[in-house]
């Protein structure tokens, strides 16, 4: 690990200058501190930034903004969470492990970087991501945890995050503040998928930060909603494939739906063709499963992860079962 100066931000217009000299922001560090260690990544200056803005905020009309120096652990914890987006405290406690999420923030769980083994291999793997251009050892390699949906030539990597998935299904907006001012992203749009750049990952402009989250106001099928992921091990594992899926059922029609998946591209899949399918259609599981097939029709697996194609379809359809309560 390169030496770095360590700086603590007190308020955000100092934590956005030390970014404009270059530092490098740093929430619970539980992902860049492993990086920087690794020789994956390096810093010359870092901020920490987990002192800031980290309380939920209800504007008029039920939205929520979340400070993005919220830990995990407290989020997942919070009643209006809990009784408003069950899908997304469950999303949170389904990732890492308890003493992660009470160190990790909601700014640095958006930007963590991929789980790819060849990616931390610094001294054995060709990897895009890290060195554009060097290739990518992961297309011939171990591929069980790479990407079925909108990978590339140039990158089949996954974004990890469990609780993104879910916050792409609540239709959350992602707060910006930087050089050029303040501005707003659903987070649905926020992560890059790799085409010929796979070391660009998001939206993120040098210099800029996330400051906070916002939930729109809880509808129907978010408050009856769900997050299910599958892994290799019961806790403590990244996601093989993941889903959170919320459902309003009115009269035995979906009236509302909303479906994302993760473990299965380079950012949060919204499932946005199986949504389509299923408005307006009996709440059945061979609906649901005819919407799935839909959404993984254009899957390209590699060698490795053949499985996730059915098991993402069998997933959605059972998790949409289950919030249907009864289906004929
Ligand atoms: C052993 C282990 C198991 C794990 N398992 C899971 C799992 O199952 N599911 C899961 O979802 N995650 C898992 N994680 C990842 C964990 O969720 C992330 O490490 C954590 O969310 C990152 O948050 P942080 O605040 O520590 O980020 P940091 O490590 O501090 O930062 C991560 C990145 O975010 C940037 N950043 C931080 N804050 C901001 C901000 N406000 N604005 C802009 N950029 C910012 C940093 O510059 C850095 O690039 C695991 C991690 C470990 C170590
Ligand atoms: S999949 Fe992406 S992150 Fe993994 S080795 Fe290939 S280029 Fe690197």
């Amino acid at each position: 690990m390169t030496p770095f100066a360590f700086h603590i931000a007190n308020d955000r217009a100092e934590a956005l200058a030390l970014a404009a000299d270059g530092a490098r922001f740093v929430g619970g560090g539980t992902n860049l501190v492993d990086l920087l260690r690794q020789n994956v990544d390096s810093a010359s200056q870092l901020v920490d930034v987990s002192r800031l803005t980290s309380d939920i905020q209800e504007a008029d009309g039920g939205a929520l903004l979340i400070g993005a120096s919220m830990k995990n652990s407290a989020l997942a914890a919070q009643p209006l969470i809990r009784e408003r987006y069950p899908m997304l405290s469950r999303a949170l406690l389904a990732g890492a492990s308890a003493q992660i999420r009470n160190m990790a923030t909601v700014g640095g769980n958006i930007m963590q970087r991929t789980r790819c083994a060849y990616f931390y291999d610094v001294d054995g793997a060709r990897c895009n991501k890290r060195q554009p251009g060097g290739g990518c050892d992961a297309i011939g390699g171990f591929n069980r945890y790479h990407a079925i949906l909108g990978a590339s030539n140039d990158c089949v990597a996954t974004h990890p995050s469990d609780m993104c998935v879910a916050l792409a299904a609540l239709s959350a907006v992602v707060h910006l503040a930087g050089p050029a001012g303040e501005r707003t992203v659903p987070l649905a749009e926020f992560h890059a998928l790799p085409a010929a750049s796979p070391q660009i990952e998001s939206v993120l402009q040098p210099g800029e930060m996330i400051t906070a989250v916002e939930l729109p106001p809880a509808t129907p099928a978010m408050v009856n909603s769900e997050y299910r992921k599958l892994r290799d091990r019961s806790s403590y594992a990244f996601a093989l494939v993941s889903v959170a899926a919320g459902l309003d059922v009115v009269e035995g029609n979906v009236a509302e739906v909303r479906i994302a998946l993760g473990g299965v591209a380079a950012k949060p899949w919204r499932a946005t063709r199986a949504e389509a399918a299923l408005r307006g259609l009996p709440a059945t599981r061979a609906n649901f499963l005819s919407a799935a097939e839909e959404e993984l029709a254009e899957a390209r697996p590699l060698e490795g992860n053949a499985f996730k194609i059915g098991l993402a379809q069998r997933t959605i359809a059972a998790v949409l079962e289950s919030l249907a309560g009864d289906p004929a």
